[in-house]
């Protein structure tokens, strides 16, 4: 709780210091609930849960002296609400042998981090993991997983760079069904500036997958960078409708002033979230929790 506490202090910090801003020695009127309206917007917490915080003080105090204090209270209150529901954990089916689990988002989103950090998790937990080098564009990132690989004692799958994406997949589950291995993780491509050309190949690839193994991907976990504030949303949307995301991970939670997006997130989509990244190390990736999460943010 620490990590996340100190990793959110600059969401929390500004919007703590502009709660009490509009809340020093004022009663509770119109022009203040439109104020923290404004600040919890710009927090981006999202339009809904911020119309609910003020909804819920309008109801409550309104006329009546109020406290920053009493408003992070709320704040926090409202913002576990909204979060309860979708803090869950990520359930690994130990009857799938692999359980398949895809990993997708933009570039520079943390997939590949976020990989190696759960091959950690799942190697500390004693399963057998693969991963398989799904983004076959770009040879770093073929490179990078290796790395996660060699520092987790994870095999990886992987053909040369500019290979057919799918054609990488095929020979992952196959290879990972063969060896009975308890978790594959694939990784895929993210280059947004082509969207449709990346979206066809991600559904090839899973498709390809659905072949060899069906009934997976068993998880399809999409990694949102918390530091890209409002494109978050729209990255939910465009890999939501193409791909059947089941999950979300929320990367670089520390020490970005825009932590408020994943309750915005939370509050559109209801989709769960299973982790969030707090770093850049192995160690660095933290089962999601709705209370803490409300705390750490309210300050
Ligand atoms: P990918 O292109 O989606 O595979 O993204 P990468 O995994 O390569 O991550 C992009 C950059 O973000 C790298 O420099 C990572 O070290 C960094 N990164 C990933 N997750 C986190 C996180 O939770 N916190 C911080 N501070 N950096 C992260």
């Amino acid at each position: 709780f620490a990590r996340l506490a100190s990793g959110l202090k600059r969401s929390s910090d500004q919007l703590t210091g502009s709660i009490t801003s509009v809340f020093t020695k004022r009663k509770l009127d119109n022009a203040t609930l439109e104020e923290l309206e404004d600040v919890l917007i710009q927090a981006d917490l999202g339009i809904e849960t911020a119309t609910t915080i003020t909804d819920t003080l309008r109801r409550d105090r309104f006329d009546r002296d109020v406290s920053g204090e009493d408003v992070r209270a709320v704040l926090a209150a409202e913002v576990e609400k909204v979060l309860g529901p979708v803090a869950r954990p990520l359930e690994i089916d130990a009857s799938q042998k692999p359980f398949i689990i895809l990993m997708i988002g933009v570039n520079g989103s943390g997939k590949t981090t976020t990989i190696g950090k759960l091959a950690q998790k799942f190697a500390n937990e004693g399963k057998s993991v693969m991963l398989a080098a799904g983004d076959t564009f770009r040879a770093a990132a073929i490179e990078q997983l290796q790395i996660w690989g060699d520092r987790t004692g994870a095999t990886v799958v992987s053909r040369p760079a500019g290979s057919d994406a799918s054609g990488l997949a095929f020979d992952a589950v196959t290879q990972a069904r063969a060896e009975a291995r308890d978790v594959l993780i694939i990784d895929t491509a993210g280059r947004l500036q082509n969207r449709d050309e990346l979206m066809n190949e991600l559904e090839k690839v899973i498709r390809v997958i659905k072949k060899v193994n069906p009934g997976a991907p068993h998880a399809t976990l999409l990694t949102l960078d918390a530091t890209t504030g409002q494109n978050a949303l729209k990255q939910v949307e465009i890999f939501g409708q193409r791909a059947g995301v089941t999950g979300l991970v929320m990367t670089k939670l520390d020490g970005t002033a825009r932590g408020g997006i994943l309750v915005a997130i939370a509050s559109k989509f209801g989709l769960p979230v299973h982790f969030i990244g707090v770093g850049e190390g192995v160690g660095d990736l933290e089962a999601f929790t709705a209370a803490e999460f409300a705390q750490a943010i309210a300050g």
